[in-house]
């Protein structure tokens, strides 16, 4: 089920996209993932890692990135030094008012989840890595679906993907995404800007 693929177009920018990063989302990160080709990437690279199962532990504790798995992410961060990076990750669906109210702040220490539609979610990645890893101009994302996706959830999920991996530069993203999601782009600015101060949407 793990794979790892490269679609070589470049060197710039960089893209990093790693499915199902905890538990069993890798099974269903892999069917969006799978779906990915040539061309849907504009110029540069692709990287694209999708996980085996492993023990469900929160990137927002810092003991994440001290199992196996969470320095596995480390490494390929550090290897591959993308100006976008991307982690698909897949929730229950009772867990979606727990990640997307606003008391996600004052409970996880992170700003809530933004639905786009059909239950896809967008939000930033954890705060340990995003301002120590990555440079303020990098693109940083995480994109929830439900697991086990309906076709709409999964047709949204990689759309977005494919948004992602066909932009050469933050502005096309950018405009891209307020084009199809105009509010949620503006509250993923304003969080950003709440949470790490001085920082782009994504
Ligand atoms: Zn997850």
């Amino acid at each position: 089920m793990s794979y790892f693929q490269i679609i070589h177009k470049g060197d710039h920018p960089n893209r990093l996209f790693i499915g199902g990063v905890h538990g069993k989302e890798g099974r269903s990160t892999s069917q969006a993932l799978e779906q990915l080709s040539d061309e849907d990437v504009g110029e540069g690279r692709l990287v694209i890692y999708n996980c085996d199962d492993t023990p469900y532990l929160s990137t927002l504790k810092k003991q994440y990135y001290q199992s196996r798995i969470g320095k596995e992410i480390l490494y390929l961060i550090d290897y591959y030094q993308p100006q976008v990076y991307i982690e698909l990750h897949c929730y229950n669906k009772e867990n979606f008012h727990r990640l997307t109210s606003p008391n996600r702040r004052s409970e996880q220490g992170v700003p809530p989840l933004i639905e786009l539609e059909e239950g896809v979610l967008i939000g930033s990645v954890s705060p340990y890595i995003r301002t120590t890893l990555f440079k303020r101009d990098d693109i940083c994302m995480t994109l929830e679906m439900p697991c086990n996706p309906g076709p709409q959830s999964l047709t949204v999920y990689v759309n977005v993907l494919k948004i992602i991996a066909g932009s050469n530069s933050r502005k096309e993203l950018e405009d891209k995404m307020v084009q199809l999601y105009p509010p949620q782009v503006e509250t993923a600015k304003r969080y950003a800007q709440e949470f790490f101060g001085d920082y782009p949407p994504f």
